[in-house]
């Protein structure tokens, strides 16, 4: 992640916006809605091609430079009008310099007849906080924006499925390009041959492109890339524009060259290439487990148009780890740039967006305030004033005075107040997300084993009981050490004890989430919710008084105004969190371990062997699990990107990021280390 700057807007008289960078216009406030329709749609045939769409199929737009979203609120507009309800349109758009929220709004104004749609894009506007990817769902996933904040050549280099010769067209495909942002004359650095080698890696036959430039380094860079390269008339009095149409073959190359055998290659090992990967025909899928990880991923499935059935052990959802009355939303930032930092800020970005709508179902959006009530902490929030200095709508610094006055109580502690974030009752939100005519649950089935037969896995109940599907997912958190499969993760197990007690009183009245060591919400139905001890390798199931006393003790360091409260009749919860080393999650399709290591063996000797093959995957078996004690941040985006790699679409985070989540993660770096 790198940093940024916002387009410096300047507004002429007729308010219309104009870049200060490249001092161009965004659009022709006289007709840029209607150029935008003449360009963009009209060459690339969508209204035909959006009405030909079957039935929960997808379509995926790419385009060069966000701009004011006039392209993607216009391409949103006609999906409306000629594609079928159950369909989903995917818009990915590369910008290096966004608009800040107020101009976008401003410029927005310019399209009353676009304002519905303008008005759910600025509420989903997110806070750039550097380089990165945003993905925004509008109507429950029929229309998808990812914003790729970055240069547009390197923003789309990080959707390819490598950057390793062979496998670098392997991935996902687009459909059709918007080739916009400022002209070449006013932008030449964005028209750059690694733009095209990503276009060429992204298109598949009959992929179409069109752009308002008809400038020499736009139509020879398409026919580089592959494309049959037509000049038709312009909008208005531009005479004309391209339209292209992707025609060259995907290239075939000879491992053999690519081999380095003793030396280092200079590609990345595939090990992250599925050899196995399927399209699933049937939409049909199994998830084991009906925590947050199932009820997310059941969720992000059927809104995709997919039947899902949850097999849960207990008779009702998010009885184990997600069974505690209030969790905190909430993610630790990082000054740094390697995934875990990465994935903590994007998956809370998501996390905001996809409750917010919910608040009132599911939990409270009270605000949460992270104290800096040690060294360490007040070093790192320190840190954090560079990277975050700019983002208020997503995180603020309070000092001890204004922590104070937010939740009502006297601190003693600075510390980061998210205002949009809050707690949440996680067996709501379960019930919530399998709320949707795709999805069924069926309780009591405690799954045994599970086998693969003739492409399809059988899924064994302790009690003779099963069911088959082509594609599964296991969501069962540190029980997944029970399959075959996914006995090789190195799961690790925390238990964590959780104590509840009844407003006093005596008690103060917080009004919003306080986490320091241990954390504290403001009460549900009058009882206060601590959370909570951390013990690994501890499999004690009953509540312990150590334990509830540790919590108490806690929450007086950091809120000692609780000294008054009477702890009468103290409950609690115990639960165990899954976590992994890394303290990633594990997200993505099951190694298939022994040929893993067979294929891979020469990472033992050099990690970066000449490897020309990609990793085997067990068809059709995925897995969703290790959310550690963060499962409400977590679980939205990783369901978003499971469903995404199932679906065959465009993935919501870098490439690169996905590989770190990747369940084959292990396998790998126990072959470097030579512990296989
Ligand atoms: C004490 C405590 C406090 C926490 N506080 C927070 C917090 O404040 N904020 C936050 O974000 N996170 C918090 N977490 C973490 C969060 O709760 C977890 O990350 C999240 O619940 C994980 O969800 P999951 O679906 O992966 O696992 P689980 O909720 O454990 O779901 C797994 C499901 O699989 C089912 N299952 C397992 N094996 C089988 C089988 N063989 N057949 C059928 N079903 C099976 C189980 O019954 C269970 O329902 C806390 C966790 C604990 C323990």
């Amino acid at each position: 992640m790198s940093e940024i700057k916002n387009a410096q807007i300047e507004w002429d008289p007729d308010g219309q916006p104009i870049s200060g960078e490249f001092g161009d216009v965004y659009f022709s406030k006289a007709n840029g809605l209607e150029e935008t329709r003449h360009v963009f749609l009209h060459h690339n045939q969508l209204a035909e091609r959006f009405s030909a769409i079957g039935n929960t199929q997808h379509f995926t737009i790419a385009e060069t430079g966000f701009g004011s979203g006039l392209n993607f609120l216009a391409a949103w507009s006609l999906w409306l009008e000629s594609a079928p309800e159950s369909a989903q349109l995917h818009f990915v758009s590369v910008e290096k310099f966004p608009l800040h929220k107020d101009d976008l709004s401003r410029a927005l104004a310019l399209w009353p007849q676009l304002r519905d749609l303008a008005e759910q894009l600025i509420a989903a506007y997110p806070v750039f906080v550097g380089t990165g990817f945003h993905r925004l769902k509008f109507m429950n996933g029929r229309v998808n924006l990812t914003l790729i904040v970055d240069d547009a050549a390197a923003g789309f280099a990080k959707m390819l499925a490598s950057t390793h010769p062979l496998f670098k067209q392997s991935g996902t495909k687009v459909d059709a390009w918007f080739l916009d942002g400022f002209a070449p004359s006013k932008n030449p650095q964005m028209w750059s041959d690694d733009l095209f080698e990503c276009i060429k890696c992204l298109s598949k036959i009959g992929t179409t492109a069109a752009t308002f430039s008809a400038a020499a380094i736009v139509k020879n860079g398409l026919v580089t890339a592959g494309f049959s390269v037509q000049k038709v008339a312009g909008f208005g009095r531009k005479r004309e524009m391209v339209k292209a149409v992707f025609t060259a073959k995907t290239e075939t190359l000879e491992p053999e060259i690519f081999q380095y055998r003793g030396s280092f290659s200079p590609y990345p090992v595939p090990w992250t290439i599925n050899k196995n990967k399927k399209s699933f025909r049937d939409k049909y899928v199994v998830i084991i487990g009906g925590g947050l990880a199932g009820c997310h991923s059941a969720r992000a499935l059927a809104e995709r148009g997919w039947q899902v059935k949850i097999l849960e052990r207990h008779a009702a959802l998010a009885q184990e780890g997600s069974g505690n009355p209030q969790g905190v939303l909430y993610a630790k930032l990082s000054p740094m740039e390697e995934a875990q930092a990465a994935f903590n800020l994007t998956s809370l970005q998501f996390a905001l967006n996809f409750y917010s709508p919910l608040w009132e179902k599911i939990g409270e959006m009270s605000g949460v305030l992270q104290l800096a009530y040690k060294e360490a902490e007040k070093e790192l929030h320190a840190q954090l004033k560079d990277k975050f200095s700019n983002a208020d709508a997503l995180v603020k610094f309070v000092n001890e005075d204004q922590a104070s006055e937010i939740c009502n109580t006297r601190l003693k502690h600075d510390g980061l107040f998210f205002p949009t974030a809050g707690w949440i009752n996680p067996r709501k939100l379960c019930a919530y997300l399998v709320d949707h005519p795709n999805i069924q649950v069926e309780y009591g089935f405690n799954v045994n084993t599970i086998e693969l037969a003739n492409s399809q896995w059988k899924i064994n109940s302790h009690h003779e009981k099963t069911e088959t599907s082509e594609v599964l997912i296991i969501a069962s958190a540190k029980d997944a050490l029970h399959f075959e499969q996914s006995a090789h993760l190195p799961i690790k197990s925390i238990r964590g004890q959780t104590t509840f007690f009844a407003r006093t009183p005596e008690a103060p009245q917080l009004n919003t989430v306080v986490c320091a060591e241990g954390y504290i919400a403001p009460p549900q139905n009058g009882i206060f919710c601590v959370g909570s001890t951390f013990n690994l390798k501890d499999t004690e199931t009953v509540l312990r008084d150590r334990d509830h006393q540790t919590n108490l003790e806690n929450l007086i360091t950091y809120l000692p105004e609780f000294e008054r409260a009477a702890f009468d009749n103290l409950d609690g919860r115990v639960a165990f969190r899954c976590s992994l080393p890394d303290y990633l999650p594990c997200v993505g399709a099951l190694p298939e371990v022994d040929k893993f290591v067979e294929n891979f063996a020469p990472l033992r000797k050099n990690s970066r062997a000449g490897i020309t093959t990609g990793g085997s995957c067990l068809p059709g078996l995925y897995i969703n699990l290790g959310h550690g004690a963060r499962g409400l941040a977590y679980t939205p985006l990783a369901a978003e990107i499971l469903a995404s790699q199932i679906n065959d679409e465009p993935l919501p985070i870098p490439q690169e990021l996905v590989n770190s989540l990747s369940p084959a993660r292990f396998v790998i770096r126990d072959l470097i280390r030579s512990k296989r």
